[in-house]
């Protein structure tokens, strides 16, 4: 059960503290309270989780302070979107606003290796005016043998060349918490040039110690990306750690799942989800169409299945797109083949864009 309060009702006010104790009175019932910060304002919810089927809904519904009460069956309640409750109002990092109606591109390097590299790679997107990208300092290869990443040691050039190059935002995967703590004091210690957007990779999907760490803390916002071999809704409920941690920052990534029925691409593509999640949930969408098409293979009308995998993704209102780029995919120490050139870089933004604007031409027509 879900108390909405009327907005800028304080999480330590005595509304909340009047609703806290009326709820004590119910056996195997407790409440957790949840302030979520908008642009305009501060919005508090408490959550009744244990035997609430016994506990009648208007015992607090006529309280002070109250807008509504919902009943939830879906168990991924904070993140999910349920009947009366506010809109998805996102969140704002970095001066960068995520929510369900806004469009970032992240792209960068699957794996930081050379800082000549990374320079190149962030330079080609300050010209093209991008201030978000992507690169793996630790990365779980299927193979010990592969190159694992260059770790914390990298960090401090890969913020400073960040920053230099006006990059607001790294998404940058973690395997463990220790990781967390390795970029928290890489960032400090270089006067925190840049931000990082904590991505948890399809492997740890349900590393629930994982995804409960990074739910405890709220300086770094998180990109979920689904497990690669587990249902929507197994994928929401993990997701669900994160936030019930504390940590509403959160973006949901698409990424495409682990089925031979998807060969050639390296995995079953599955965007089609992208409004599924807006529907089920207030998380703004992310899809990332180089680990799903998985190789940079022209197509007979001159665009690569990377383009076209970003398009089916974007078409249907995704709101952020991860993706690989490497100024020499030959060179690259982790999934050069699937990344696109510096010089594919203008044209695969400017095909994006095309397709933003046939999604947001579709939804004025739908809306009449
Ligand atoms: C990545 O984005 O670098 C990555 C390893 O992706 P995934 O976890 O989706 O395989
Ligand atoms: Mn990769």
């Amino acid at each position: 059960m879900i108390i909405i309060l009327q907005p800028d009702v304080a999480s330590d006010g005595p509304e909340v503290a009047e609703i806290l104790a009326a709820a004590s009175h119910y056996p195997s019932v407790t409440g957790k309270v949840y302030s979520f910060k908008g642009q305009t304002h501060t919005l508090v919810e408490v959550h009744l989780v244990g035997e609430t089927k016994l506990v009648p809904a208007d015992a607090f519904s006529e309280r002070r302070g109250v807008v509504r009460v919902v009943r939830v069956s879906e168990r991924y309640r904070v993140i999910g979107r349920h009947a009366g409750q506010v809109d998805a109002h996102g969140f704002d990092y970095k001066g960068e606003h995520f929510g369900q109606d806004s469009f970032h591109l992240f792209p960068g390097l699957c794996a930081v290796d050379e800082v000549g590299y990374v320079e190149s790679t962030f330079k080609a997107l300050q010209t093209a005016g991008i201030t978000t990208a992507r690169m793996g300092a630790y990365k779980p290869r299927t193979s010990p043998y592969d190159f694992q990443g260059l770790g914390k040691q990298c960090l401090p050039w890969v913020f400073e060349l960040a920053g230099k190059y006006g990059v607001k935002v790294v998404s940058m995967e973690i395997l463990r918490e220790s990781h967390l703590d390795e970029i928290r004091a890489a960032l400090r210690a270089s006067g925190e040039p840049t931000g990082v957007m904590l991505q948890i990779g399809t492997r740890n999907a349900q590393n629930f110690e994982l995804l409960k760490a990074v739910g405890q803390q709220t300086e770094f916002p998180v990109l979920f990306k689904r497990g690669m071999g587990i249902t929507l809704e197994e994928a929401l409920n993990a997701c669900e750690y994160i936030a019930s941690e504390g940590n509403r920052n959160i973006v949901f990534c698409l990424r495409g799942v682990k089925s031979h029925l998807g060969d050639p691409h390296r995995n079953l593509i599955d965007f089609a989800h992208v409004p599924v999640i807006k529907r089920l949930t207030r998380l703004p969408v992310c899809i990332d169409p180089s680990h799903s098409a998985g190789r940079r293979v022209l197509a007979p009308d001159g665009l690569t299945e990377i383009h076209h995998a970003a398009a089916d993704g974007v078409v249907v209102g995704a709101n952020m797109i991860l993706v690989d780029f490497h100024p020499a995919p030959r060179s690259a120490l982790c999934d050069g083949p699937q990344a696109l050139t510096l010089e594919e870089l203008p044209g695969f933004v400017d095909d994006v864009n095309i397709v933003r604007e046939a999604y947001l031409k579709r939804v004025l027509r739908a809306k009449g």
